[in-house]
């Protein structure tokens, strides 16, 4: 989570960290700060809450930043892990003549700062961080030597960390490690110039060539360049440099009021791009993956979390109906710790937006160690996890900004669909006209996902009604109901609202006691998919005077509301129009609510810690 940047030139330091925090800010955004090192003084600003609290404050600070150009400074967006998130527990983190960001977790950080506070030192924040910058003095005030103490500090670090760190002992250098967090390096466009971010989008426009780095690389920049060095042997490395992409994707929301109406809108138009050269009449093609891909694999096992989950539980239902391959599914954060037995005749598939999501890319670490082959469904090129796997499959859904996620769940499930028929191809499982019908309907996606007005306004309509209640059950049987997962999940993420997705034949086994005119259900009921079974269901909670909002292309008179969705011929397409009244409903209630729809509280957008 979080995001870092560093900055070692002669531009005008605090407007590129502030930039470049700007772009990082969908990472977390509970406070943000700076430091900047100049003429031997340590400057730090802090504020609590977005980024633009912390500009108003530098605008306001009595320093001339016209006049001040410092040379070297690093700044941080934060997502607190350990600590409320106040200024004091704002990054940087002071010492006494150093200065730290971070971003991930210290896990043994109790352990450190015990035996600090044993020999004296004093802390003021309750973070883990904090111990990275006084560990760091401990060792320099042994030993007079900066990169020595640097890299005795990350020796006795445990947990995932990116970390810059800039000292007046060393007033010119940065100093930094990635491990498990991610941390770009570039070099300028200026002569001298170094720059360092969670990701690229800051580094695009100032600078050409970068090195987005391996686990456990570290070293030091200047002016004068920058020495890379494995922080377990300390012996010297040369990363390769790659060019930059140079063009920022469009951060314009393009007239929409948010970020994440933009993106609703925009689903057509990118499962396009996610198609685009895979798909012709009568054939899926993945030019990334091995022909032989599926050869002695007899199970699929797929880990992801969250948004990226229920693509993936939606993927589970086709694999095995389409590629008659058995498939399992786990959340990451469960698989790492339960002592899986991994076979090698399994084809593990992790799913993340970010492809940095922490517990996922641990989670096929852990594959890949056990030998499995890998294959990780990402958006973001160069992340940590495509690097790992043995293959990725990019979804090709560009730079998705709404905390929530939108697009990027629509083009991984498009991505999915087709891996299973592409599958099912190489297992020789499927017939030729099935398959022909299968993607026939696979490009008629993009009309499914465009967002109707009649649709949208409905929506609009309805959201009034429910700002309150006791909670929502979202539900659905099959693949709708990982979808009725996810649309439960927009909700709760945006709006702040209870609510669960369920799929719909298990409400007997429990959750309908709950039953009562102010617990909302909206029932997702394809016409295409067991309609009589849903419908059943969903008659069982209106006799329970469950408030029923259904969603479905077939009128149903016991609906209290209702979302007519367009008729198609296959029950992925009604998925993809139900999806669209799943995110368009979560959106207008929490507009109405007054809510931040694109930075909602207590989230991030890219989860990298565990
Ligand atoms: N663990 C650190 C903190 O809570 C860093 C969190 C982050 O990555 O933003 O401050």
């Amino acid at each position: 989570m979080c995001g870092i940047v560093g900055y070692i030139g002669k531009q005008n330091t605090k407007e590129i960290l502030i930039n470049g925090l700007k772009e990082l800010e969908y990472r977390g955004y509970d406070s943000a700060g700076i430091a900047v090192l100049q003429d031997n003084k340590l400057d730090t600003f802090k504020a609590t809450g977005k980024i633009k609290n912390l500009e108003e404050k530098l605008s306001n600070s009595t320093l001339n930043t016209q006049q001040l150009m410092p040379n070297i400074g690093i700044g941080h967006t934060r997502w607190a892990t350990h600590g409320k998130p106040t200024e004091l527990n704002a990054h940087p983190h002071l010492g006494e003549y150093s200065c730290v960001v971070h971003n991930g977790i210290i896990e043994n950080y109790k352990d450190l700062k015990e035996e600090l506070e044993n020999v004296g030192y004093k802390f003021v924040s309750q973070t883990d961080t904090e111990i990275i910058v006084h560990l760091f003095e401990f060792y320099f005030d042994k030993n007079n030597n900066a990169k020595k103490a640097f890299i005795q500090t990350i020796k006795r670090l445990e947990g995932a960390y990116s970390i810059l760190l800039i000292t007046k002992k060393e007033p010119n250098k940065i100093f930094f490690i990635k491990h498990g967090s991610p941390l770009a390096i570039a070099k300028g466009n200026n002569d001298g110039e170094v720059l360092f971010a969670s990701s690229d989008a800051p580094l695009i426009g100032l600078a050409n060539d970068v090195v987005y780095l391996d686990d456990d690389i570290c070293g030091i920049a200047d002016e004068n360049g920058i020495d890379f060095f494995n922080a377990i042997d300390s012996k010297p490395l040369t990363p390769t440099f790659e060019t930059l992409p140079n063009s920022k994707q469009s951060a314009q929301k393009n007239g929409h009021r948010f970020f994440m109406e933009k993106e609703i809108y925009e689903q057509s138009d990118v499962v396009v791009e996610s198609m685009l050269g895979r798909v012709n009449d009568e054939n899926i093609l993945f030019d990334e993956i091995d022909k032989g891909i599926t050869d002695n694999i007899n199970e699929i096992k797929i880990c992801a979390c969250g948004t990226s989950y229920h693509a993936g539980l939606t993927a589970s239902y086709l694999f095995e109906r389409l590629s008659k391959i058995r498939c399992s599914i786990e959340i990451a954060s469960e698989f790492r710790y339960k002592e899986p037995l991994l076979t090698k005749d399994t084809l593990f598939v992790a799913i993340s937006q970010s492809g940095e999501t922490a517990d996922t890319l641990e989670a096929l670490k852990m594959a890949k160690n056990a030998g499995l082959k890998t294959l990780v469904v990402c958006n973001v090129d160069n992340s940590s996890m495509t690097r790992i796997a043995d293959f990725t499959i990019l979804t090709r859904a560009g730079i998705e900004k709404g905390v929530a996620s939108t697009k990027a769940f629509s083009t991984q499930t498009v991505v999915l669909w087709m891996m299973a028929l592409y599958f099912a191809k190489q297992k020789n499982v499927i017939s030729n006209d099935v398959l022909k019908k299968e993607i026939l309907t696979l490009k008629k996606v993009p009309d499914s996902l465009k967002v109707e007005n009649k649709i949208h306004e409905k929506c609009v309509r309805l959201s009034k009604r429910y700002l309150h209640g006791h909670g929502f059950f979202f539900i659905g049987r099959d693949v709708f109901f990982p979808l009725a997962l996810e649309g439960a999940l927009k909700l709760k993420e945006i709006s702040y609202l209870h609510a669960e997705g369920y799929p719909a034949g298990e409400m007997k086994h429990g959750p309908i006691a709950l039953a009562d005119p102010e617990l909302f259900t909206i029932a997702l009921m394809p016409q295409h998919l067991h309609y009589e079974k849903i419908k059943s269901n969903v008659e069982e909670l209106s006799a329970r005077d469950s408030t029923i909002c259904a969603i479905s292309p077939l009128d149903f008179e016991l609906a209290d509301d209702f979302i007519k969705t367009k008729k198609t011929d296959h029950y992925m397409l009604e998925f993809f129009e139900m999806l669209i009244a799943l995110q368009l409903l979560s959106m207008e209630i929490s507009i109405r609510l007054g809510n931040d729809v694109d930075m909602p509280r207590n989230l991030a957008k890219s989860v990298t810690v565990e």
